[in-house]
């Protein structure tokens, strides 16, 4: 191993571009470069650039192409879901469902509607991090309109029962969305097992590009757009496409339909092993369910150690990875998932998340648990509650 590599274990944030992907949008910014929407030559095949990538998005999850509308990443696919779908059915009801360790893209557009007028559940999670669907059933109301449970958490990466989900909302006809960022390209989706009328997708948690997205919409799911302009995507989501970015979200998904299942593999391995590996440190515990969880995910509280402190020090030796949701870091609250799971705050504090992805080697997991415990050992030493609580009880 190079010694100057940087260790990259925090593929929950984003991930590298691919070199096929970026291969395959090259020719789209200065040769290819028409409007989609243009009916000359040039514009056609813009347009079949999309239509291919539009397949290989449906082909992953198991719906029509005619399905996915492309957007500018996951958090609009997740704030057009949640406002789409109250906006188009308020005549009918105001309330809403979905969880309390839902991403931001999610939580946020549902306590904005909250200050219009709409009522939000939002159901609690038992200390695995799982979301108990007959929790969901007893929070349904006849004015519900929609459900929103994501498919996999990305801070503790607890895979959510959403099949069952998705037939206690089939049962009383209830549209339900599910925000399956975390778990495109990892585990296998389906639309028509889960039974969701509405998916939100991003390229760049799997090797595509940021800043672009889609949302699986059903045929026939009554949805307001958010954006009105032009007629692109069938009228749903005005603007020009992101070309480039469209077609490097299709190479990314194609690759991802041909890797995931070795790719899992693979990571699961890595995974358990930095599993077994850190909790040798006394006072640490594993965040999530033990089995059901991503691949590559692996989420620890460190006793008597801040978890942006640990960051820092991991940074300094080259390795990249993150406490809490790198849409917190930077703010000292503890992550709004970790306290849905009873953890107290003070424990909170002390959470790694390390998420694996195809770069990552045996080597990496060894030399991060090379330097772990040194790191714990110095940020504990100088920490007075641990030294006087935690060793004091062990010592007894
Ligand atoms: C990253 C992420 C999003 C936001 O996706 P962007 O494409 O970055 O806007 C939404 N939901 C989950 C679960 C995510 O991990």
């Amino acid at each position: 191993m190079n010694p100057n590599e940087i260790i990259y274990m925090d593929h929950a944030a984003t991930t590298p571009t691919d070199p096929r992907v970026l291969e395959a949008m090259l020719p789209y910014f200065c040769s290819r470069y028409g409007n989609p929407s243009t009916i000359y030559s040039l514009g056609t095949e813009a347009r079949a650039a999309v239509d291919e990538a539009r397949e290989h998005i449906a082909a992953l999850i198991g719906c029509n192409p005619d399905e996915i509308f492309f957007t500018g990443g996951a958090t609009e696919a997740d704030n057009w879901a949640i406002k789409g779908v109250a906006w188009a059915n308020e005549s009918r009801g105001r309330h809403i469902i979905t969880s309390a360790i839902e991403h931001h893209a999610v939580l946020e557009p549902c306590e904005f509607l909250q200050r219009h007028g709409f009522e939000v559940t939002f159901v609690r999670v038992g200390s695995d991090g799982i979301v108990d669907p007959e929790d969901v059933r007893k929070a349904i109301r006849k004015d519900t309109i929609l459900i929103s449970i994501m498919h996999s958490n990305n801070e503790v990466g607890t895979i959510q029962p959403v099949e069952e989900i998705g037939k206690i909302a089939a049962e009383h006809g209830i549209p339900f969305h599910t925000d399956a960022v975390q778990s495109a390209g990892k585990i296998p989706l389906d639309v028509n097992k889960i039974g969701c009328q509405m998916m939100s997708l991003s390229a760049h948690k799997l090797y595509g590009p940021k800043g672009v997205g889609a949302l699986y919409i059903k045929k026939g799911t009554r949805i307001t757009p958010l954006l009105h302009g032009g007629g692109q995507e069938k009228k749903k989501r005005a603007g020009t496409l992101n070309v480039p970015a469209i077609v490097g979200m299709g190479e990314a998904f194609r690759l991802a339909a041909e890797e995931m299942e070795e790719d899992a593999r693979r990571q699961t391995v890595l995974r358990d092993r930095l599993i077994q590996g850190i909790l040798q440190i006394p006072d640490t515990r594993l965040n999530g369910h033990p089995t059901k969880r991503l691949p590559n995910n692996v989420n620890v509280c460190v006793e008597g150690a801040e978890g942006e402190a640990m960051l820092l020090a991991l940074d300094e030796e080259g390795i990249c990875v993150s406490s809490g949701s790198a849409c917190t870091s930077g703010t000292l609250d503890p992550s709004h998932v970790l306290l849905a799971m009873g953890i107290p705050p003070e424990i909170a504090h002390g959470s790694l998340r390390i998420t694996l992805g195809r770069s990552n080697t045996a080597e990496h997991v060894e030399r991060f648990l090379e330097v772990l415990p040194g790191i714990v050992e110095r940020f504990r030493a100088m920490n007075p509650w641990y030294q006087k609580h935690r060793k004091a009880a062990r010592s007894s």
